[in-house]
């Protein structure tokens, strides 16, 4: 990429260093890692000015420096600048049967991830005394790092301009200001955004999604289905934040109502629950879920998985022919679904959306499995921060 492209030029000596400055940060930090002229040829920038921009984040302890690894290089190596080990955030998802939260470095590292069991679904202040339970309790593991905030994926639909949980259906929450409680009880910034929002985040930075600009994520959760989508490089949140709900997309006119209120949403025909009846099992995590559908050899749970894929499907052709994406990324047990019967999908998409759109689709199974969300969550803690460096330090000092 160029530097006007990337780097920017802005209207005076300090904006231009503040964006640099943050073009370079999100470079650390979406790649784990590169060489100081890896950073200059990406970013266009000239070699004394990387250096500098270098330099003022290591100072800031977000960056460190290495010696680089000068076995098999041609030429004079170059120093590899990678995220510091100590700029963190802290990840919360509060959801049907827990609450987990996670310490996640720069970089996207799940450090920590903890899962407070509940047992049934945490109300909102349930959900904030264990999550700050949780904070107090690593204390003293917390107190070695520099802790940038709190990002927290919500299973609903979340105001993005203040975190408001506006309706989070299989919780019970409904305008509920849960980052706000959060921020009093641990006094740390708090963002708050809806799951499957940060699942394409994450994917779209460190799995699957990497390098896509066009991209649909699904996910099959406990409760339902969530999306969300990356247009044009961008994640597409709509006016407030509330985009991407292709779980409520009507899949079939003959259906049942949804808790919504609609009939025949994508989440009333695609249950995981129904599956877990076929296959004789009351509770089962992911990986127990697609061992035993993949195992069973039962015609009538190949009949459902092809039933519910051939709704998906239908969701799908809709999503493909409005967005014409590159990639579309399967998680929970979604992904388990295209597991067992890939082929079935597959044929489905290569016949139903219009042709112009279909030819250059792909789809793929989430690759982040457990830790999606929490490194999802810590992308949302993290954004201030990599927007602008410096500015962030200080508005912390304020
Ligand atoms: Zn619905």
């Amino acid at each position: 990429m160029t530097e006007s492209a990337q780097a920017g030029r802005g209207n005076s000596n300090d904006h231009v260093r503040r964006h640099n400055l943050s073009v370079i940060l999100g470079l650390v930090h979406r790649s784990r890692g590169l060489s100081r002229s890896q950073l200059t040829r990406q970013t266009g920038l000239n070699r004394s000015t990387v250096a500098a921009l270098v330099a003022e984040l290591v100072d800031r302890e977000l960056v460190v420096e290495a010696e680089p690894d000068s076995s098999n290089q041609v030429g004079r190596p170059s120093p590899m600048v990678r995220p510091h080990p100590r700029a963190v955030g802290i990840a919360i998802n509060p959801e049907i049967d827990a609450v987990t939260i996670g310490v996640i470095g720069l970089g996207g590292t799940v450090l920590r991830r903890i899962r407070q069991a509940t047992g049934h679904p945490p109300t909102v202040g349930e959900a904030v005394g264990i999550s700050a339970g949780a904070i107090e309790a690593m204390r003293g593991e917390l107190d070695s790092y520099s802790i940038v905030g709190i990002g927290v994926a919500v299973p609903g639909l979340v105001r993005t301009q203040d975190g408001l949980v506006r309706l989070a259906p299989h919780l019970g929450w409904e305008d509920e200001p849960f980052a706000d409680l959060l921020r009093e009880a641990t006094g740390y910034p708090v963002l708050a955004a809806n799951d499957a929002h940060l699942g394409v985040l994450a994917e779209s930075t460190f799995g699957a999604g990497r390098g896509v600009t066009d991209m649909i994520y699904l996910n099959g959760g406990a409760s339902g289905i969530g999306g969300g989508i990356i247009a044009a490089g961008s994640p597409l949140g709509g006016v407030a934040g509330y985009a991407g709900e292709l779980g409520h997309t009507q899949v079939n006119s003959a259906g049942i109502v949804c808790h919504c209120g609609a009939v025949g949403c994508l989440e009333t025909e695609v249950r995981r629950e129904r599956l877990l009846a076929l296959l004789g099992l009351t509770d089962a995590d992911a990986d127990q879920f697609e061992a035993a559908l993949v195992a069973s050899t039962d015609p009538a749970v190949l009949d459902e998985v092809h039933r519910q894929l051939g709704f998906l499907a239908v969701a799908l052709r809709n999503a493909i022919n409005t967005l014409n994406p590159e990639l579309i990324v399967l998680g929970g047990f979604l992904g388990s679904l295209y597991e067992v019967a890939p082929e079935h999908l597959d044929e489905l998409l290569a016949t139903q959306p219009l042709k112009a759109s279909r030819e250059s689709v792909r789809v793929t199974r989430a690759e982040l499995g457990h830790d999606l969300l929490m490194i999802g969550a810590g992308e949302l803690a993290f954004e201030p921060l990599i927007a602008d460096p410096a500015g962030f330090a200080l508005a912390q000092r304020e």
